[in-house]
């Protein structure tokens, strides 16, 4: 009984301390108001309230009230440390499924699809064109970098991306283009817009694929290998 008046006693006078500390402090919420909870519902937990029978070993416990406060901040700190990294984690793995989940390669604008590559008026076409109005967006059709924006012969203004294994997309007949060489995009990122500059019969992208040695090849059968219906 007498071991219980004391830890009480003394818990009593901790909690009071604490509770000066903190309404001595600054008006904002103190850190120190967060322990003195927790130890309040420290001590209700091992049996100090005055219900639980007297010479219970729990209230031995109860003498020590700084200890136990110290270790319910130690956890409140590590429980906090775990949240953020759980939290971190989840962001982390929604980025990753983000990601996972990105088309990588897109048709790099909407509308008709007026003119496949090949044989075309006693000469070869190298691209593809897609025709629409003046200003339609033009995406990058994959991830690249842009290594060329600006004027070419015959295509009026270009911009070319350059893929990570060399290929690299062409987009000619461009109105505008609103991105720089060495700047990286992803597909389905915006590059240009639709034109009429250069050798062009009307609005329309002219769009085509060279593989790292340089080839001309079918952007149709190119989108196809990955993935993407013309
Ligand atoms: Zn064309």
């Amino acid at each position: 009984m007498v071991v219980a008046a004391v830890a009480a006693g003394a818990f009593a006078a901790a909690a009071a301390g604490q509770t000066l500390q903190a309404a001595s402090g600054s008006t904002e919420a103190s850190p120190d108001v967060t322990p003195l909870a927790n130890t309040r519902d420290a001590s209700a937990a091992l049996g100090s309230g005055g219900n639980a029978p007297a010479g219970a070993p729990e209230l031995l416990q109860v003498a020590r009230p700084a200890d136990a406060s110290a270790e319910v901040e130690k956890l409140t700190a590590s429980a906090e440390v775990t949240d953020a990294r759980v939290e971190r984690e989840a962001e982390e793995a929604r980025i990753a499924a983000e990601e996972a989940a990105r088309p990588k390669f897109v048709v790099p604008a909407q509308g008709t699809f007026t003119s496949g590559y090949g044989a075309r008026w006693g000469t070869t076409h190298y691209g593809v064109d897609i025709a629409n109005g003046i200003g339609t967006p033009i995406v990058s059709a994959a991830d690249g970098t842009v290594i060329e924006a600006g004027p070419a012969s015959g295509f009026g203004l270009w911009v070319r991306v350059q893929l990570e294994d060399g290929t690299i997309n062409v987009y000619g007949h461009i109105n505008s283009y609103n991105v720089s060489v060495g700047q990286q995009v992803k597909a389905g990122e915006q590059i240009a817009e639709m034109g009429n500059r250069g050798q062009s019969t009307g609005p329309h992208l002219h769009f085509e694929v060279w593989t790292p040695a340089g080839q001309k090849i079918d952007p149709a059968s190119w989108f196809a290998e990955h993935g993407v219906s013309f």
